[in-house]
């Protein structure tokens, strides 16, 4: 199927990770399939010229911007921090978190101008001088390279700068949430200087991509409806384009197929059901090109 002097695409992913399941799933989505390469460095797929080097997610940037890896699957808090020459390519929509900064929990904080002068300890010294360049504060970072949500219990730190996600690491170590300093999900880079076939194999990775999310973000539906509402609810669908009717063998009833944004599916629901809409089903869709 493809004529590229057997040119592969080295994709850099995490080895094991918060960003590991759904990167593979990814993959798995866009049809390509990864041969058997659990537990090595690298592998190949088997109906795409691509192979995949599983690596720390931290080395993922630099390996990107020497070359090492064509293209590589990176939280952007990591992208941010590690300040590399890479190209963000596309938004993922995954591993979704925040950088946020916490304080002891008796502390009566009132605002950001309360970090002045203050000690925060973080992994991400880059993320977090940016944070506090930009809110004009004076604060000391210490750099340290894990376990950062026992510094202020230790004494080491008046506050943290960290990755919160349920909250709950905070609240045993007494800590109280209180700046949000940068949002992240994972994004797709790639080094700045692909060569022609690899910039068209990242092109045919890049479509099935967006295939596969535009058709997570959107529903099949059909229903029945009485002929008078048809005007009604055809309003309500908006669709990818009009949506398709057909006739029902029952006199004076119509068949209507349209697409629906998965974020406006209750809303809609209701106003069809108002409309008059009967055995409305909802589908999901399992690849959309548009
Ligand atoms: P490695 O061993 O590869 O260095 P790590 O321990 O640094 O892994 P993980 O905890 O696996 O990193 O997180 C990888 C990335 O996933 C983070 O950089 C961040 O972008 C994202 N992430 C972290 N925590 C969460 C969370 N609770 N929910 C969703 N995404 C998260
Ligand atoms: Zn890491």
């Amino acid at each position: 199927m493809f004529d590229m002097e057997n040119v592969l695409l080295r994709l850099a992913l995490q080895k094991s990770g918060r960003l590991s399941e759904d990167s593979l799933n990814l993959i798995s989505r866009c049809g390509i399939k990864m041969n058997n390469g659990l537990g090595t460095l690298k592998t190949s797929a088997s109906n795409f010229p691509m192979e995949f080097l599983f690596l720390r997610d931290d080395d993922i940037p630099g390996y990107v911007a020497d070359g090492v890896a064509d293209i590589g699957i990176v939280g952007e808090n990591v992208l941010f921090e590690k300040n590399k020459l890479v190209m963000e390519v596309h938004k993922l929509g995954f591993s979704k978190c925040r950088l946020s900064i916490a304080v002891p929990r008796e502390v009566n904080y009132k605002g950001v101008s309360d970090l002045n002068g203050k000690r925060i300890a973080t992994t991400y010294p880059r993320i977090l001088q940016r944070f506090l360049d930009e809110n004009g504060i004076e604060a000391k970072i210490h750099e340290i390279s894990g376990s950062v949500e026992i510094a202020p219990n230790i004494g080491l730190a008046d506050a943290i700068c960290d990755i919160v996600s349920t909250g709950s690491t905070l609240f045993t170590n007494g800590l109280k949430e209180v700046e949000t300093v940068f949002r992240s999900e994972a994004v797709l880079i790639g080094h700045p200087h692909l060569s022609e076939t690899k910039q068209q194999i990242l092109h045919k990775f890049l479509f099935r991509i967006k295939a596969h999310q535009t058709a997570q973000n959107n529903k099949y539906i059909l229903l029945n409806a009485p002929k008078e509402s048809l005007e009604t609810i055809i309003k309500i669908l908006p669709g990818m384009k009009s949506p398709t009717v057909t006739p029902l063998a029952q006199e004076g009833w119509v068949s209507v197929h349209s697409v629906i944004d998965e974020n406006d599916f209750w809303d809609k629901i209701e106003l069809l059901k108002d409309a008059g809409a009967q055995g409305i089903l909802v589908i999901p869709i399992e690849k959309m090109i548009i």
